[in-house]
């Protein structure tokens, strides 16, 4: 963590903060991994903009943050104790936003990142959201659908002090999909006594979620290669894709592109890779991976290792599954000509340098993949609003409010940042002058 992020957040005491006695530095509760990228990601951002120090402490750190301890009772009877943390990290621009995921390893650090880039994601594409997140920390794996649900409507209690429609309004992320929407969606209305379909985004459209919202995070990428590649004057029929990933976002994507006439070359799933230069079939690989739920032995390419997918060579790679793939270990072996990240955080600031240096630009997650968390207002706007949109116009304006965003990157780009930096700065912007606006109570 950089020598400034460490010292934000003392509030004049300096002095006695620095005297041995006091284990912790100011800040340091959010410390993480992710955490560090975060902040040393805003800090370039805030640098480029020369954005005075008071403003930059109060978006650094997150505004509020819940850590709930709560028992569940096993199927075997057995009660267990559960961790679980909502982090909203501004509160400037209007209600925070964000997923609720179910990992092991969940932690108020990794909450705090995973809000930050929320806030920026959110102010980017203009949504009037600050950003959230939250999860319990657990292994989804080892629970059964009934353990999950336990432990899904107790977090949700919870947590009910602090979010609501207006207040903070919750999605899904890791092992928490439509299912658990519906649960937290229930649990939260029983309490308040009404049903209340605006608390969650995600849900089955039976309860109030939006048409379009399973494809709209791969589309969104898809909408912001096309409108780089036309800005780059690339064609994208012929382009050679490199997909690590084959989940919700990696599988829309594939597909996507490949109707686009491009070549996908390389793809990975945790079983493992499969490459074929010719390009592997969409069709045929979606039907083996419905028969066998992997990748792994589809006999329509070479198998490979699945981080060896991300040195294969292409001209577009995309990581599409988890955080810190691109790290300084690998970024000088990639043979691409474009990063696009679909993944949250896939990207290490160490890597980042390396790629910049090889001249390797990246479309930065807080862009391309922020289809999803669009859409998500989309829903949102129609729960609270009581109306209903077709498909057809819920992917209108989501190729429409994909475009502008990449074009507003990109027509930045002159100020010599590179894309995150720009895509950052142009969204710290908006919360910052925000915060300017709102000045400081009392
Ligand atoms: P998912 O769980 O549906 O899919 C994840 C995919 O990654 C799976 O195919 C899995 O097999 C694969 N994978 C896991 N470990 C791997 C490994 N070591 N090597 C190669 N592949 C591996 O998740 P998703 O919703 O598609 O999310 C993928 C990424 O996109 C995450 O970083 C997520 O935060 C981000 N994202 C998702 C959404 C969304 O709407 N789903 C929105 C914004 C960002």
């Amino acid at each position: 963590m950089s020598e400034r992020a460490e010292r934000r957040g003392t509030g004049g005491w300096d002095d006695v903060l620095e005297s041995e006695q006091y284990l912790v530095a100011p800040g340091a509760e959010w410390r993480s991994e992710l955490y560090r990228i975060a902040t040393e990601q805003f800090e370039r951002a805030a640098d480029a903009l020369g954005l005075e120090q008071d403003i930059r402490e109060r978006l650094l750190e997150p505004r509020r943050a819940l850590v709930v301890n709560f028992p569940v009772r096993r199927d075997s009877g057995v009660v267990q104790e559960f961790t679980g943390y909502r982090v909203q990290h501004s509160l400037v621009m209007g209600p925070t936003k964000g997923g609720i995921r179910l990992a092991p390893g969940v932690s108020l650090g990794e909450c705090a990142a995973l809000a930050m880039l929320m806030t920026y994601k959110c102010a980017l594409l203009g949504l009037p959201f600050g950003g959230a997140k939250g999860g319990v920390r657990c292994d989804p794996n080892r629970l059964s659908g009934a353990e999950i649900e336990r432990v899904i409507r107790r977090y949700t209690a919870e947590i009910t002090p602090i979010i609501g429609p207006d207040r903070d309004i919750g999605a899904p992320d890791m092992a928490a999909g439509e299912r658990e929407m519906a649960w937290i969606m229930d649990t939260y209305s029983q309490e308040v006594g009404q049903t209340v379909p605006g608390i969650v985004t995600g849900k089955p459209e039976a309860l109030g979620g939006t048409a379009g919202r399973a494809p709209a995070t791969g589309l969104g990428v898809v909408f912001a290669i096309e409108a780089l590649l036309e800005h780059l004057g690339w064609e994208l029929r012929g382009q050679r894709v490199a997909i690590q990933g084959f989940g919700k976002v990696g599988s829309v994507i594939a597909r996507e592109l490949a109707a686009r006439g491009a070549r996908i070359v390389a793809l990975a799933d945790v079983s493992g890779g499969v490459a074929s230069e010719a390009g592997l079939d969409f069709e045929r690989l979606s039907a083996w991976v419905a028969e066998h739920g992997f990748l792994r032995g589809f006999p329509g390419g070479e198998a490979v290792g699945r981080r060896r997918i991300l040195e294969f060579p292409c001209d577009i790679l995309i990581p599409a599954a988890l955080e810190q793939q691109l790290t300084e270990e690998n970024a000088r072996d990639l043979d691409c000509r474009l990063v696009v990240e679909a993944a949250n955080g896939p990207t290490t600031p160490e890597a980042d340098a390396i790629l910049a240096e090889r001249g390797i630009p990246v479309l930065p997650d807080v862009l391309a993949n922020a289809g999803g968390v669009t859409v998500s207002y989309y829903e949102w706007v129609q729960d609270i609003q009581r109306e209903r949109w077709t498909t057809g116009e819920v992917i209108a304006r989501l190729e429409r409010q994909m475009r502008d965003a990449t074009r507003r990157v990109l027509a930045a780009e002159g100020r010599g940042a590179d894309w995150r930096t720009t895509a950052l700065a142009l969204a710290i912007e908006r919360v910052a002058e925000a915060s300017r606006l709102r000045a400081i109570f009392p």
